[in-house]
């Protein structure tokens, strides 16, 4: 079966098309720019050069329309019609406490979706808006959900209840929800199929360090915790954003440089994490470049990311009496061998090895600790999509 996953964001729109035969990806693409001028479509057929039009896109339908349009196409087209695509899978980033699994989509989980807007604001309603296109444009074709939020919903309570009273959570559903799921279900079944053992036998760190950054405790294949929580601005430092803080401190800098409503959470969203320590970038390639010419606060921006990381490595061997694996993933975790160095530094006490030469590597699926190691280290890309096909093949075949 092919599968079209769909990805939409507020002005953008990322799709992959996968032949399920053989889980290929036929073509990808991104839109971007819906909605504002100089929107343009960038499409891939996998092996030929990239096609890029530009034309004004004014809503996600228009851009799903030219999506399919250029699917379709005789010259950089992957299919012959529509009728070729069995399913299309959405990445939905919350479903509250609803849903643990991916759905199909039918008008109740649309309406749950929709429930869950206040909870992510930037994210559901862009999620929605995809959906609603392609149940026009193809009312025929089967359609799931994929939820980031899905994943963590195993987390116990006293992993997800903050401390605060607790009439919130009743009544406003503030609890740790924990996003990049669909991320670190994807990795920690890789490893368990690369290290030949059964999942449910498995204890698992999974550090999913991109420019959003979180790390998950994975024990028998069930998340019982994760560092993001009723927002993705909690805990790992990341790019831009500042993680973990003592709340006080909110209200101290609103007073002090008497900022504008909503603009304290502005800040902690877009101008904190490493970009905000270093004052240099959000990128880690930049701020490595700015150590090497001698930048103390680029250093201290890495060191700061690097320890927040192995805190809660540390916190999750407790929670979990003990680790199997690690998995670094996503563009940091992926190709940053300095940085995977520095957090699995003088952890031989743990039994966590890592080996400086097999360590030399990017983005490739690989065992990165010593043979003596008693924890596996593992590099893991990353493959939400993939995740998302296999979710939704599964479901159309009935089998989930
Ligand atoms: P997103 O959360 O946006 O999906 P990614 O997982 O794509 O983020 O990660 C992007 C980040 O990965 C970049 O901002 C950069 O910091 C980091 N990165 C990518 N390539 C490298 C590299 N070769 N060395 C160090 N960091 C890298």
């Amino acid at each position: 079966m092919i599968i079209l996953v769909i990805n939409c964001g507020s002005s953008s729109l990322k799709y992959q098309v996968i032949d399920m035969t053989n889980e290929t990806v036929l073509a990808k693409g991104l839109v971007e720019r819906i909605g504002i001028e100089g929107s343009a479509l960038t499409h891939e057929k996998t092996g030929m050069d990239k096609y890029k039009l530009i034309t004004p896109m004014e809503t996600h339908k228009d851009a799903i329309g030219h999506v399919l349009e250029a699917l379709i196409d005789e010259g950089h087209g992957v299919i012959k019609s529509m009728d070729e695509i069995g399913a299309v899978g959405h990445r939905v980033v919350h479903a509250g406490e609803k849903y643990a699994h991916s759905v199909l989509i039918n008008d109740e989980v649309i309406s749950d979706i929709e429930d869950c807007v206040e909870l992510a604001p930037l994210h559901n309603p862009p999620n929605l808006l995809g959906i609603a296109a392609c149940k026009e444009l193809m009312p025929n074709t089967p359609m799931a959900a994929v939820f980031d939020t899905a994943f963590h919903q195993t987390m116990p309570p006293e992993s997800y209840i903050y401390a605060i009273p607790y009439e919130y959570y009743e009544k406003y559903g503030i609890r740790r929800y924990g996003f990049h799921g669909t991320s670190h279900k994807y990795v920690a079944e890789r490893t368990a199929h690369i290290l030949g053992v059964n999942i449910k036998d498995l204890k698992i760190i999974t550090c999913h360090l991109g420019n959003g950054a979180s790390v998950s405790a994975i024990k028998r294949g069930k998340c019982i915790d994760t560092s993001m929580g009723f927002t993705p601005l909690e805990g790992l430092v990341m790019g831009t954003r500042s993680g973990d803080l003592d709340p006080a401190i909110v209200s101290f800098i609103k007073k002090k440089e008497k900022l504008p409503s909503g603009e304290s959470t502005n800040i902690l969203n877009k101008k904190s994490g490493v970009l905000g320590i270093s004052g240099v970038s959000s990128d880690f390639r930049d701020l490595e470049e700015a150590v090497a010419e001698g930048n103390e606060r680029a250093a201290l921006a890495l060191k700061v990311f690097a320890h927040k990381v192995r805190f809660y490595i540390g916190a999750y061997i407790a929670e979990m009496n003990g680790v199997d694996a690690i998995v670094f993933t996503a563009g940091v975790g992926e190709n940053d061998i300095g940085m995977r160095d520095i957090i699995c530094n003088e952890l031989g006490n743990l039994g966590i090895k890592l080996d400086l030469v097999k360590n030399k590597v990017r983005g490739k699926e690989t065992i990165i600790s010593r043979d003596d190691s008693r924890v596996s280290i593992l590099l893991i890309p990353t493959n939400e999509e993939l995740m998302i096909a296999k979710d939704t093949l599964k479901l159309v075949q009935g089998k989930k």
